[in-house]
């Protein structure tokens, strides 16, 4: 049962195979949007294009009349100061109406509303952007050339009004690439509830070995994990171009020399430190150039907030700067002595947890980190914090070893009976939430002076006492998962965007098998099959990736349009099923509210976050034995093990957990809480 990201349920008490172990980082450097980033799809054309040289080559070459250089005359007259107002003004406007209206049309808005974005936006609105609308001259979206003489027809607000929905949930942003998902407005933080926590950890781990012993059962499931992988690539490869047949096994090992790919998520309370921990960490492994530093610590200190510099190596966002909070999860790569690490930065803060457990849908190990200052861990540990939270979310979601950084020792000044005080209560509930003792390694650091970080600790107050590896080799100790090459390829879309060719990009995590360029998938949902043109692993053209890999994949025989963040890719000849209603094990959290028929929640899944209904309650069951103990339940209240039915309003695509763990996992949420952790066993409709 050779599995992607098996760390989750591998007794690692057996051997690894490390024939089995394979892959690379192929993670840049990627981060998640917030959620409340939702906007249209556009090219990521360079901006300049307007405006510069360039363009006015191409302007020529294209033989445009001459009436259409008067605005770009007329805005070059601008003074500097104004030039960057109408270019901010401009990405404003981008970022709302993407592709929709000629740049030119935005161009003039902006200066006839003086650089106002909301105003200009208002203006483009209203006015007819074929006729009422009356631009200073008349001009052509760069990417989208004219035939000669002929002017581009915009597209009809009808057709906008149907796009918006479709991509509201997909970001772009140049070469930072972004995935978020919106938590409607009506499912958000409503009461400010805080976000609960099981203390029964065996019964989570219940949940997942039913479903593993299912597993082991399902004769389906013996004969997926059939060992003949190692020639030729055979799932649905029919683009009919020859293309290089590949020992898969022998190229992972021969790309990744030796090295075994992990994804590291990083979780806890806002203001743990988690930023600033490995930012810091980044800067002195090298990531980091002085230079760099320098300016973060210039523009902390310029905006009075002079100890946030480390954590801006992460915070990539004016906002999350400005409010010195974390809110997309930043990807970053990079290397220990054995292992290539995918790091996320996840945020803290609660509003933000959908990002974070689109992030630790992803992770293999974690790092914990606490905040050891008096008061301070105990107001993240206790009702109100993330740090329960944070923990039950990532043991729900597979990750079964965690590091946690004990971290602002500094304050407490490395006194041993204080972090011995951290780590006995967090134990405590760590057992409970799951976590096996020995797959949970405790370190004392402080992010902010970078002790106990990159190499042992040369501070004697805490040499008397703590004689253990520092966070770099802790990290370096974590098992490597095995990754699911053998089985049908499966890529879960965390990035749509328009590159400049004729195609358009998609990134996500290999979840499952391997793909060349040439190869056809299936895009489910919607149904919809492609081509791949080509395939990047941190900005690098490859010809082929394998699970594990954080891939960009430029398609072409299939719509944007149609192509959504958390639409799955996969093998034609083995699709992944799309479904609306399906049926779930579920185990509640320490949740107040009784669960009825009816109850709405939203399903946050790999990158997918989907509004649903629990249709039926089925059954309650034993904790332990999994055993029926009530029928058609009125309703499900906290620590139950229940059967129930989704429905989901639009559909989604799902494995069953005994086929596929990654891609059979879910979390639900309600008004701001995670209420249950889940696991598919029966999808009831599939379109
Ligand atoms: P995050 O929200 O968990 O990412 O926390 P940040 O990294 O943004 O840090 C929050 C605050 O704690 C900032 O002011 C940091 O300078 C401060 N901080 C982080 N790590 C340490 C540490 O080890 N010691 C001390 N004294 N302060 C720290």
């Amino acid at each position: 049962m050779a599995r992607h990201r098996n760390v989750r349920g591998y007794n690692y008490d057996d051997d690894f195979d490390d024939d089995d172990l394979y892959g690379q980082s192929v993670e840049d450097d990627y981060c998640i949007s917030p959620a409340t980033a939702a906007q249209f799809i556009y090219s990521k054309r360079n901006r300049h294009s307007s405006f510069t040289e360039p363009l006015e080559e191409e302007v020529e070459d294209e033989d445009v009349n001459e009436e259409q250089d008067k605005p770009r005359a007329s805005h070059t007259a601008l003074s500097s100061v104004d030039q960057a107002r109408l270019f901010s003004c401009l990405d404003h406007m981008r970022e709302v109406l993407g592709e929709s209206v000629s740049e030119q049309i935005m161009i003039d808005a902006a200066m006839q509303c003086q650089f106002d974005v909301p105003k200009a936006l208002d203006l483009v609105f209203k006015q007819d952007c074929n006729t009422s609308m009356k631009p200073l001259t008349q001009d052509f979206p760069p990417t989208v050339r004219p035939a000669k003489g002929k002017a581009r027809e915009l597209p009809s607000m009808d057709t906008q009004s149907e796009i918006v929905p479709k991509v509201a949930k997909m970001t772009i942003s140049g070469k930072k690439q972004k995935m978020g998902f919106d938590v409607p407005r009506a499912t958000a933080e409503v009461n400010g509830q805080d976000a609960t926590v099981c203390t029964r950890g065996q019964v989570l781990d219940d949940v997942i070995e039913e479903a593993d012993s299912l597993q082991s059962q399902s004769p389906a499931n013996t004969s997926q994990t059939s060992e003949d992988l190692t020639s030729t690539p055979s799932q649905g490869k029919s683009s009919g171009k020859s293309k290089r047949k590949i020992n898969i096994k022998e190229e992972l090992e021969r790309r990744q020399g030796g090295k075994q790919l992990l994804n590291l998520v990083v979780i806890g309370h806002v203001d743990a430190g988690k930023s600033t921990l490995m930012g810091h960490l980044l800067y002195l492994l090298g990531h980091v150039n002085k230079r760099t530093m320098h300016k973060y610590e210039q523009e902390s200190k310029k905006a009075g907030k002079a100890s946030f510099a480390y954590a801006w190596v992460l915070d990539e966002t004016g906002e999350e700067r400005q409010r010195g909070v974390t809110m997309d999860v930043g990807m970053t790569k990079f290397e220990t002595k054995t292992k290539v690490i995918t790091l996320m930065d996840a945020p803290g803060h609660k509003d933000f947890i959908p990002n974070m457990i689109t992030g630790a849908a992803q992770a293999d190990v974690a790092i914990l980190v606490v905040d050891a200052s008096r008061g301070e861990f105990e107001a993240g540990f206790e009702a109100g914090g993330q740090t329960r939270e944070h923990a039950l979310l990532v043991r729900s979601l597979g990750v079964t070893q965690l590091a946690v950084a004990v971290n602002k020792m500094d304050q407490v000044n490395w006194q041993q009976e204080r972090f011995c005080e951290v780590t006995s209560k967090l134990g405590h509930f760590l057992k409970q939430a799951g976590f096996k003792d020995s797959d949970v390694y405790y370190i004392p650091t402080s992010g902010l002076s970078g002790e106990n970080l990159a190499k042992g600790s040369q501070i004697s107050e805490l040499t008397n006492w703590y004689k253990g590896p520092c966070l770099i080799d802790q990290i370096d100790y974590f098992k490597a998962p095995q990754r699911s090459v053998d089985k049908p390829f499966r890529l879960c879309a965390s990035d749509v965007f328009k590159d400049q060719g004729s195609g358009f990009c998609v990134t996500g995590k290999i979840e499952a098998g391997y793909v060349q360029t040439g190869d056809r998938l299936l895009a489910m949902p919607p149904n919809e099959s492609c081509t791949i043109k080509g395939i990047t692993l941190h900005d690098e053209a490859v010809d082929w990736a394998a699970a594990g890999d954080h891939a960009s994949l430029t398609l072409t025989g299939v719509d944007i349009i149609k192509i959504n963040v958390g639409c799955v890719f996969c093998s034609p000849s083995d699709p992944i099923k799309a479904c609306t209603r399906f049926r779930a094990r579920v185990l509640i959290f320490n949740f107040d509210v009784p669960i009825t028929q009816g109850f709405p929640v939203i399903i946050h899944y790999q990158t997918v976050s989907e509004p649903a209904t629990i249709r039926k309650l089925i059954s309650i069951l034993h904790k332990s034995t999994g055993e029926v103990m009530k029928k058609k339940p009125k309703c499900l209240t906290k620590g139950m093990n229940a059967i129930i039915e989704l429905q989901t309003q639009r559909p989604v695509a799902l494995e069953l957990y005994k086929d596929f763990k990654e891609l059979g996992r879910f979390m639900l949420r309600y008004s701001g809480s995670s209420i249950a952790a889940g696991v598919v066993t029966e999808i009831k409709e599939s379109n």
